[in-house]
């Protein structure tokens, strides 16, 4: 089982050479073992893009080859086309709730309309509370993975948004909140074009960052979020943490080249930057505006109040 995604922000690729990127990220997790295998996209269709995107899903049992041969069949991608921006989500499974097959493949979405996407590694053992809830809220579940609830709450935050301009890394944070047992996700969204929100409990999780020009920093500083009664409509949690000075990978506003690679290990990164965040259990990284934050909701005595960004010395 493997989660690989990949950034652009301002440095051009087109279409077939962000899906190499996706597809061979997934293939140096092979080794890891796997019965199925998904990949996420923004649609490459203008006007869909301006009312928010459509996002296309690939899933299929099997080999990695296998999906990568369905999508290069795919006549309505088209593939020369350059993205400045894009992000692309990508993932191996091995099934844990739900037999091997397409529709529990990753990555497992909220709705019809792919609003949020999500790659998972791990289980949540809470699933079936959160299903019922959920489905009582009017939900239809498609899979039988443990992981679906992850896009639907996150649907159901946002539908659900106290207000207009909430975060996408806020969401995601309510989110993970409800989860017990253990995960690394990466979510994606038509409602944050170009926005990564990736988190981590007990499954391992890093970040590549690979920048063409000089990164402003080799430290990135944790916020600390503050949220107060926390109710999701299926349970109720009250969290009063500081919040601190947000600063982030590099300052808004700056017309900065930058790409990133979030995997479950180094080997499916190593080729691209040598330069890498580990994340902790319970941090929350965000990409907005090709700007890296990281999150974390609550603070406890000693937390060091940055992660800092190494240099991975492997070949
Ligand atoms: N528990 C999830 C599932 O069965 C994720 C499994 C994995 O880590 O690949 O779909």
């Amino acid at each position: 089982c493997g989660i690989f995604a990949y950034l652009n922000y301002r440095v051009p690729r087109t279409r077939k050479a962000a899906f190499e990127i996706l597809i061979k990220g997934l293939q140096r997790l092979e080794y890891r073992g796997y019965d199925s295998a998904g990949i996420a996209v923004d649609e490459d269709n203008e006007k869909d893009h301006k009312n928010g995107g459509y996002i296309c899903l690939f899933r299929s049992k099997g080999k990695v080859k296998a999906l990568a041969d369905e999508i290069y069949k795919q006549t309505f991608l088209n593939f020369d086309k350059v993205f400045e921006v894009h992000f692309g989500i990508a993932h191996t499974r091995w099934a844990t709730h739900g037999i091997p097959n397409e529709v529990n493949s990753h990555p497992q979405r909220s709705d019809k309309n792919n609003e949020f996407v999500v790659v998972h590694n791990g289980i949540i053992t809470n699933y079936k509370d959160l299903r019922k809830c959920l489905e009582s809220k009017g939900f239809e579940f498609e899979s039988e993975t443990d992981t679906e609830v992850i896009p639907k709450l996150t649907k159901y935050m946002y539908d659900n948004r106290e207000s207009e301009d909430v975060r996408f890394s806020t969401l995601v944070e309510r989110v993970i909140q409800q989860l017990e047992g253990a995960f690394a996700v990466v979510f994606k969204s038509l409602h944050f074009p170009c926005e990564a929100v990736a988190a981590r409990r007990g499954s391992p999780l890093l970040i590549g960052v690979c920048s063409k020009c000089k990164l402003s920093t080799d430290q990135i500083p944790i916020l600390y979020q503050t949220y107060k009664n926390i109710n999701n409509g299926c349970t109720s949690k009250t969290h009063q943490t500081e919040t601190e000075h947000f600063k982030c990978l590099h300052p808004t506003g700056e017309e900065k080249a930058i790409e990133f690679y979030f995997a479950s290990d180094a080997s499916a990164i190593i080729e691209h930057t040598k330069k890498v965040i580990f994340l902790e259990d319970d941090d929350i990284a965000a990409v907005a505006n090709g700007c890296l934050s990281i999150h974390r909701i609550e603070r406890s005595v000693g937390d060091i109040k940055s992660r800092a960004i190494h240099t991975l010395q492997m070949e």
